[in-house]
């Protein structure tokens, strides 16, 4: 059997029972989109990374959305509910049908449950991404009313102290336990997306946290230090052939736990701009969270557009086997590293790729933003 009819298989075999009873548009959607992929070669954005505030309940020690919540044109305010509500219907209207919904932390904005209603769960895949620490039993119950699929939370280590100590945060650890557990009571879905370094990939921390989602079968979303953030000047980051090794095999064996590279419908590779693309709480649309470079401002212009440009953008066009802003040392050097000391960010495709500088236009003050990062 080849790759792609392997994955097709296979994603038939785990999600078709569950999503014909519960979902019958959308695995016409998945289905069309592997067709389109797999069959005709094409390749669409289908799914979405949206932070829909930068507002954060925590003050955790690698913060990137506060560090580009500082960053980000201060002129411009956060998109307000109405504005994420009007963006996501564009979304769909575009054939997207991955919702993410994070932050900041998205369990912090007060229009969340109108947000999550427009992306329309009942044809669509929603999935919140949280820290654990705002999750309640009463939420729980409603998001589950409403159609999520999936919590996601962010753990860094399976011992609490050092969770603790990333999040700063007493207790954080035992929070998001509990939040977990919960949301599994409620029949939820679950996962934990984790950041490896090659320090911190054979540790108790990291390896106690592989042991317990290999038990319990939960997913696991594994990221790779980017050179973004308090990393961006950091030149020796890059994991180790053998620790890619270890997290391919890991991947083979156990296919819950992976990389965003370990692929989509068989195509193994970076999926940004390919299959999906991330939103900024200022309506951004940049590549994926470690790249702050705009395609366009969905304040100001059609997604159609923005995505047509981003076809033909150097280094998205064809996929890059690994991830572009941890392994691809040309894309690094030549285009990522105009982001590390900008004065704002995120900067414009001209400014990327041609060196010319263009200040991303001040609009769309919106009343009822929702931007200020709390600790
Ligand atoms: S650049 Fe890296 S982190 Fe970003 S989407 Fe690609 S593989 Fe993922």
């Amino acid at each position: 059997m080849s790759a792609e009819n392997r994955a097709l298989w296979q994603f038939l075999k785990k999600s078709s029972p569950r999503l014909l009873w519960k979902k019958p548009r959308l695995l016409l959607k998945v289905m069309r989109q592997f067709l389109r992929a797999r069959v005709l070669g094409k390749t669409s954005v289908f799914g979405v990374d949206f932070a829909i505030t930068f507002a954060c309940n925590l003050n955790c020690q690698h913060c990137l959305s506060k560090a580009f919540h500082e960053l980000h044109d201060p002129r411009r305010d956060c998109l307000s509910t109405k504005e994420i509500v009007s963006i996501i219907e564009e979304c769909r209207r575009n054939g997207i049908f991955v919702f993410v919904l994070q932050g900041g932390e998205p369990l912090a904005h007060p229009g969340l449950e109108e947000i999550i209603e427009a992306c329309a769960p009942k044809e669509n895949y929603v999935i919140l991404l949280t820290n654990g620490m705002a999750v309640t039993e009463e939420k729980l119950a409603r998001y589950r009313e409403l159609g999520v699929d999936r919590l996601d939370f962010s753990i860094d280590s399976w011992i609490p102290e050092e969770h603790d100590a990333f999040r700063r945060r007493e207790g954080a650890f035992r929070r998001v336990r509990q939040a977990m557990e919960s949301a599994r009571g409620f029949g939820l879905k679950v996962s934990i997306a984790v950041t490896v370094t090659n320090e911190t990939l054979h540790t108790e921390g990291i390896q106690g946290l592989f042991q317990y989602c290999i038990t319990e079968r939960i997913p696991v979303q594994i990221f790779v230090p980017q050179r973004c953030g308090n990393w961006r000047h950091k030149e020796d980051f890059q994991l180790t052939e053998e620790n890619h090794r270890y997290l391919d095999d890991l991947n083979e064996r156990y296919g819950f736990i992976k990389r965003d590279i370990h692929g989509t419908f068989g195509e193994q590779g970076c999926p940004a701009l390919r299959h999906s693309m991330y939103i900024t709480a200022k309506g951004d649309v940049i590549p994926c969270p470690f790249i702050h470079i705009s395609f366009g401002n969905l304040r100001r212009e059609r997604l159609e557009d923005i995505l047509k440009r981003a076809e033909t953008a150097p280094y998205f066009a064809d996929r890059y086997p690994r991830c572009l802003a941890a392994e691809h040392d040309q894309f690094i050097e030549e285009v990522l590293s105009k982001t590390f000391d900008a004065e704002e960010l995120p900067i414009s495709v001209e400014a990327a790729f041609f060196g010319e500088s263009r200040r991303v236009a001040a609009v769309g003050i919106s009343p009822d933003s929702c931007c200020e990062v709390r600790a």
